[in-house]
Formats: structure tokens, sequence, C-alpha cells
């Protein structure tokens, strides 16, 4: 069975949390691990946590150098979208 390679795909949904927390690097120990290896292996979730990365560390350089989040906003479309091309 083929399922469509270029769709986007969701995070597997009881793995939504761990990957929020593995981002900001509240996860440690078997936990960890088990994330990191779950979301090397699935495309949802692997895409999920780019993308929540690419978040916060926009989030990061918008605290300490630039306050208008406008800007920030339009920069983290342009990361996302250069990703999922990437993806494809
Ligand atoms: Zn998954």
């Amino acid at each position: 069975m083929k399922f469509h390679k270029n769709a986007e795909q969701p995070p597997c949904k009881n793995m939504e949390l761990l990957l929020q927390e593995l981002a900001t690097g509240k996860l440690t120990g078997i936990k960890k691990f088990y994330t990191v290896a779950h979301a090397a292996q699935c495309q949802g979730c692997g895409n999920f946590l780019s993308r929540l990365k690419v978040t916060l560390d926009i989030l990061k350089e918008t605290k300490s150098s630039d306050p208008v989040p406008e800007d920030a906003k339009s920069r983290l479309r342009a990361k996302i979208e250069a990703l999922e091309s990437q993806n494809q």
C-alpha cells in the first residue's frame, strides 16, 4: 500500500506531547531516546519535530535581538517552507 509520500502527515497523537518536550529539552533518559528514535523513522513525527525546533530557534532569536513578531512570523514561515521543500 502506498501513501501520499509528499503529503503532510500529522504526528502520532500519542507522541505529540513527547515531541514537544523533546524540542524544549524537557525530556531525558529512556523517554528521550524513545522519542528521538521514533521521530527518526516516522515521517509525521519527524516533520513535526523539525518544525518545533525551527519555531523554538526563532523564538530564542526573537527574544534576544528582535522584538518584532511580524518579522519573526515571516521568517518562521520561510524556514518551514524551506524544510517542506527539502522533504519533497
Ligand atoms: Zn510517529
